[in-house]
């Protein structure tokens, strides 16, 4: 490829993909009649349907491409316990019970993200080195200190303020004025996660069919037609767990997600000096901008991955590659000449009010609209989607009350993406 920041073999396919690649799985003849028919094996509809088969429901998941093909095999791996609504905004829109009962689920979602890996047992390089997130500009620190003693008086937990002067100890960068750690947040490597739920979902006793995409859904209570390309199944129920590759096949929910391309790249090994410098404590990195960047050093701690949005549209891969480069090489001089070996994107579901979705529209169940945060989010909400299935009261969640907001003449396209995109830069630069 003909970049000079380009290595020679760079390529477009997620850095993650080299020591994880998309499982094969052997397509089977699909079943005239199942219990529950999920669309889309990513996190959501894996884990619900590891929850489901283990409870005995006989489960097939259709995905379109190859298990994780979406998101759950593309992204930066982070796992964060937040909404991304503040404390003071949930509270005047729901009222203090009701919001805080949404900042709980933002915990309880990271908590149970991490117990379920480690009693799984699924091996995805999981470390919980916490989160520094950077202050990008004066002010910022000042925000982001008291929206996490808002936040503390709701839920407790671990977090501190580092000073611009010993911003040194977590990031080899002057470009933050300071920032916060979150002890408790953690990374894993997201196909290695994608792979353990595949396996787990087939010993459950799931089918997992790739390379079938659903072409119509004919909803009714007590049975369902799912119609794929390779025929069709009979459900008694259907989870839509497709959140931002939510197509036509689903228009009342495709109108409620915005989906939106985030960008990753990953740099050629670098100098363990320098890894060293740059992000002594191997934390999951973020900074205080709308329009963030994120990123974090690989789990053998040799490279840089590093994520954002450089476009207002969409675009290719090889153009946002040497975009993010640059933005990453403004915060670290030294990755300068450092090669890009992986460009890559994929669509992650906004929701008009920044709060993920679950539950049962138009005959069928979902849940998504994580908002660029679905690592725990689509772990959690994925299980408790499976509970809302069977009737369990495990199932609730503080979402269960919520309208699923859209807005008048969008029907799933978002035109006004890039008037937004830039909205939010301007906000980055001068805003409050
Ligand atoms: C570059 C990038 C970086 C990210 N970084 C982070 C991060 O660091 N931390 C974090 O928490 N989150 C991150 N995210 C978001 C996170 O990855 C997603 O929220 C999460 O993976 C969503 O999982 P899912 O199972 O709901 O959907 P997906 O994994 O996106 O799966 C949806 C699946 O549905 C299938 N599908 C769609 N339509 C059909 C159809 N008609 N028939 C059959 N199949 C269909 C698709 O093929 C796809 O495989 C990132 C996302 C991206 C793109």
């Amino acid at each position: 490829m003909d970049h000079p920041l380009f290595a020679d073999d760079m390529k477009l396919t997620p850095y993650w993909w080299d020591e994880a690649p998309r499982p094969e799985i052997a397509n089977s003849p699909l079943p005239d009649t199942v219990d529950v028919a999920i669309i889309g094996a990513g996190y959501t509809g894996l884990t619900a349907a590891i929850n489901l088969a283990r409870a005995g429901r006989s489960v097939v998941v259709l995905d379109a491409e190859d298990a994780g093909w979406g998101c759950s095999a593309r992204n930066g791996g982070q796992i964060g316990s937040g909404v991304k609504p503040d404390v003071d905004d949930l509270e005047r829109k729901y009222g203090r019970e009701a919001g805080h009962a949404v900042v709980h689920e933002g915990f309880n979602s990271l908590e149970h993200t991490i117990d379920f890996i480690k009693a799984e047992g699924i091996d995805c390089d999981l470390r919980q080195n916490g989160r520094f997130i950077g202050a990008h500009r004066e002010s910022k620190y000042d925000t982001m200190a008291e929206n996490f003693e808002a936040l503390n008086k709701v839920r407790p937990f671990d977090w501190h303020m580092i000073p611009h002067s010993e911003t040194k100890t977590e990031l080899g960068t002057e470009a933050y004025f300071g920032g916060a750690v979150l002890p408790h947040h953690a990374a894993l490597q997201p196909a290695k996660y994608v792979n353990g739920l595949v396996e787990r979902a087939l010993k459950a006793g799931a089918t997992i069919e790739t390379h079938t995409p659903v072409l119509g859904l004919d909803a009714k209570d007590g049975g369902s037609t799912v119609v794929t390309t390779r025929g069709k199944i009979t459900a008694r129920d259907v989870i839509v767990a497709t959140n931002g590759y939510t197509q036509r096949l689903t228009p009342g929910l495709r109108r409620r997600v915005i989906p939106i391309g985030s960008y990753m790249i990953a740099t050629d090994p670098i100098d363990p000096e320098i890894m060293q410098r740059i992000m002594p404590q191997q934390r999951a990195l973020s900074d205080t901008r709308k329009v963030v960047y994120y990123y974090r050093s690989s789990p053998d701690h040799t490279r840089v991955v590093f994520g954002g949005r450089v476009a207002l549209q969409e675009t290719d891969p090889k153009i946002s590659g040497p975009r993010l480069h640059d933005i990453m090489s403004g915060l670290f001089p030294e990755l300068k000449e450092t090669k890009i070996s992986h460009s890559w994107m994929g669509f992650v579901a906004y929701t008009f009010d920044h709060l993920p979705h679950l539950g049962q529209r138009d005959g069928v169940w979902f849940s998504m609209g994580y908002c660029g945060s679905g690592v725990a989010w689509a772990t959690y909400l994925g299980h408790k989607l499976a509970h809302k299935v069977l009737g369990n009261d495990e199932g609730k969640t503080a979402f269960d009350d919520m309208s699923f907001p859209t807005r008048p003449l969008y029907t799933g396209d978002p035109w006004f993406l890039g008037a937004a995109v830039a909205y939010y830069q301007a906000m980055d630069k001068w805003g409050r």
